[in-house]
């Protein structure tokens, strides 16, 4: 049986379409279970019917016109109770209803089990037979495959193949992934496909070798240039450090082995493309054969960057895309040279098949400032080109086609964060003040030095978060300690004498490097930020000497420990931050001891800030980990999404307790994770006494309003009111209502 299902199961992942999916789905399972009939009934969300939608048995007429309104037939039952039902005689069921254009008159046993994806009931699985009834095993057969059937179905549902729906039903659909870069965009999909097919290239003999080795050198001298250009093109929009990425790709043109290996295939008698060819999937596969995701990414540049030769071999890079004026990117894989072919002015979105949250197409897009989602791997990309997109970069969600009410909500969303911003603005050099007069300092969270200027501009009085990991992922092997002191300098001196938090390597989980790859079946509980750096003396030591030394003069540097789990690690972090301290001392550099805190986000630390209060100066509390460890909800994965809620009462009692707990202390407490740029969260923290917030700089305006707004004596009531509440969706209800309240209702309805 496991084996019929498995497939079934694959045979539906490669449809083309839906009505191909259920058609294999139908036919498939009638002959596993011997059935006479097996068909499938879909919900229609614009009118609530159910729309027989493949059926091997029944009149074949019938399919997309017999529609079964909802209440109405055993269909409905079985959406009904979402459970499976199986008679042997279904018209002697009260609520049997006869078809007559069905053709299903003969057929008296019946068995039907409901497709429930997401808790939503999709449609229904059906099988009939005029005599036998189904035992215990058909039901459970016909459970898995709906089961197993359900995700492949909502996915080509949300692709548009829901033919012979309503189109709105299927415009209110959506695929999900990752959020790669905050935003709304609305614009036309526009598909991009690898320039040239490398896999495709066959071997073919040659005579002339000297001609095939000058056609590839040319080639390669073309994708260097290409590739210089296109770093150029994004000098105004990145800093120099940040324009790192693409040294990844001019170190891959510039290596030796792929201009020696290839040359050596084309003098063992192959053509320059096929050598290339070679070359390229040799060094691809090197990486794919590693299960770790990031590594594969490496496999995915080297890809790329063969691919861009080949173009040239092929004279046909120079072909034009064209771009809309609200163009969304699209891609199977989307590439960083990809992303920057396009012109940024026209960019509204991106959307990439694959990829994480911190895979380089998703910085980029962040540093620009462009909406994305990366990781939709149900994407249909060979069928969306040209269609209409919505991109909402902060659920990590995609509409095709969008249902006219979605794109007007979104746009709707989209105009007033820009109006939101633009009003704001003023705000930008205000002190948050509140209104009985507490100063709140307000920080940005980074990691690109491109982000500077912006995080100025927004009003940040200074840096709460700075990832040093960035620098780290954008490279190809590890930042030396001079190119770490320069780029930790800029973001000092840019600030000074506002303070930086420098937070210490914090890799692991989902942030890992291509250069120092880490396999683990658990990584979110694996060796992650302290545990690696305390493992590694010689990392650890280089980036604190890079930042100590970065700091002379300056006087504003704060160093931030992540992922502390134990007291024992600050106690060993700080011996190795004293020794490299009083090292650089000694060879004369003038840099006074900075204040040093830890990170709070694993939840063992919620229960010793007595214990740790005495080892640090400040405690930043990590509420994107905090959140993740204390509700079990990995922070990217789309199928518990909802369960991730930084408003749960658990995570805000918590909280709470951790400031009072430091503040016996004396020391202070801020937050620098994303429930920093909540505004209706900020009046919770507001109340709770956090010292400082810090967070993405677009938010840093809104949380300033919501300040300005709100006394203390009033956010402490709030907060004494929801301590009391079990539930996060009525504390969000009544937040969201104060806010409305004090005259800031745009905040709640920018979707914020
Ligand atoms: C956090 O966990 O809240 C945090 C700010 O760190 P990061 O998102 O980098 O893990
Ligand atoms: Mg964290």
């Amino acid at each position: 049986m496991l084996h019929t299902l498995r497939r079934i199961v694959n045979e539906v992942n490669e449809a083309q379409n839906l009505s191909e999916a259920l058609r294999i789905i139908v036919r498939r399972v009638r002959q596993a279970m011997g059935a006479d009939v097996c068909s499938v009934y879909l919900s229609d969300a614009s009118s609530g019917d159910y729309v027989l939608m493949a059926t091997e048995g029944l009149n074949p007429q019938a399919v997309g016109r017999l529609r079964l309104a909802r209440g109405e037939g055993l269909v409905s039952v079985v959406a009904e109770t979402q459970e499976p039902l199986n008679l042997e005689d279904a018209p002697a069921h009260p609520r049997f209803s006869y078809c007559a254009e069905s053709g299903e008159a003969p057929y008296r046993t019946f068995l039907g089990v409901p497709i429930i994806h997401h808790r939503q009931v999709m449609g229904i699985l059906i099988v009939q037979h005029t005599e036998r009834s189904f035992g215990e095993d058909d039901v459970s057969f016909l459970l898995t495959v709906a089961s197993q059937l359900a995700g492949a179905i909502a996915h080509a549902d949300a692709s548009g193949g829901i033919k012979g729906l309503a189109d709105d039903a299927a415009g209110s659909r959506h695929i999900d992934g990752l959020p790669g870069a905050p935003g709304v965009g609305l614009g036309t999909a526009v598909v991009v496909y690898p320039p040239a097919n490398l896999e495709a290239i066959p071997d073919r003999a040659i005579q002339d070798s000297e001609k095939e080795v000058t056609i590839f050198l040319a080639a390669l001298e073309a994708a260097r240039r290409e590739i210089r250009d296109l770093s150029r093109r994004m000098n105004a929009a990145l800093s120099k450090e940040d324009r790192a990425l693409f040294e990844a790709y001019a170190l891959m043109l510039d290596s030796t082995t792929l201009e020696r290996r290839t040359i050596e295939n084309i003098r063992a008698g192959n053509w320059a493309a096929g050598a290339l060819r070679a070359t390229i999937i040799e060094h691809a596969r090197i990486f794919d054969e590693m299960d770790d995701p990031y590594i594969s990414e490496r496999a995915g540049d080297i890809r790329d960057v063969g691919r861009r030769i080949l173009a040239h071999i092929q004279n046909n890079a120079t072909s034009q895309m064209d771009y809309p004026a609200q163009t969304i990117l699209v891609g199977e894989e989307i590439s960083v040279t990809e992303l920057s072919q396009a012109p940024l002015e026209r960019l509204a979105g991106v959307v990439s098949g694959a990829g994480s949250t911190s895979s380089h197409v998703a910085i980029l897009a962040r540093a620009l400032g462009i909406p994305a989602v990366v990781g939709a791997s149900y994407l249909p990309v060979s069928r969306i080109d040209g269609r209409e997109l919505v991109v909402d970069g902060y659920k990590g969600r995609v509409f095709i086609s969008p249902h006219a009410a979605v794109r007007d909500e979104y746009r709707r969303l989209a105009r007033e964060e820009e109006e939101l911003a633009a009003g704001l603005e003023e705000f930008s050099t205000r002190p948050a003040i509140t209104r009985d007069g507490v100063r709140v300092p307000l920080y940005a969270n980074t990691g690109l030095l491109s982000d500077i200027n912006p995080s100025l501009a927004r009003g940040a009085e200074g840096v709460g978060l700075y990832r040093t990991e960035f620098p780290f992922m954008m490279r190809q092997q590890f930042p030396g300690e001079e190119e770490q002191c320069r780029i930790y300098r800029r973001v000092l001196e840019a600030f000074s004498p506002r303070p930086v938090y420098l937070r210490t390597l914090d890799i692991g989980g989902d942030k890992v490097l291509p250069y120092f790859p880490i396999h683990e079946d658990n990584p979110f509980l694996g060796w992650r930020g302290i545990r690696v750096t305390l493992d590694h003396p010689e990392i650890f030591v280089v980036q604190l000497r890079a930042i100590l030394r970065a700091s002379a003069g300056l006087d504003n540097l704060r160093l931030l420990l992540p992922m502390v789990s134990h007291v024992a690690e600050v106690d060993q972090a700080r011996d190795i931050i004293a020794r490299v301290f009083s090292e650089l001392k000694e060879a004369g550099e003038s840099i006074t001891m900075p204040e040093t805190g830890i990170m709070i986000e694993v939840p063992s630390t919620l229960y010793q800030i007595e214990d740790l209060a005495p080892r640090v100066d400040f405690f930043s509390v990590g509420t994107n980990d905090l959140t993740q460890y204390l509700l079990a909800v990995d922070r990217n994965n789309a199928r518990v999404a909802a369960l991730y809620d930084i408003l749960h009462p658990a995570l805000l009692r918590a909280l709470a307790q951790v400031v009072l707990a430091a503040q016996r202390h004396g020391k202070p407490v801020s937050v620098c994770g994303e429930m920093a740029g909540d505004p209706a969260a900020a009046i919770l923290l507001l109340g709770m006494g956090i010292s400082s917030f810090s967070t993405t700089a677009a938010s840093l305006p809104r949380i300033k309003w919501v300040i300005c707004n709100f006394s203390i004596a009033e956010a402490r009531n709030i907060l004494d009111e929801v301590l009391l509440m079990e539930d996060s969706h009525a504390i969000r209800a009544y937040l969201n209502d104060r806010l409305d309240s004090a005259g800031l209702g745009s905040l709640v309805r920018a979707g914020k």
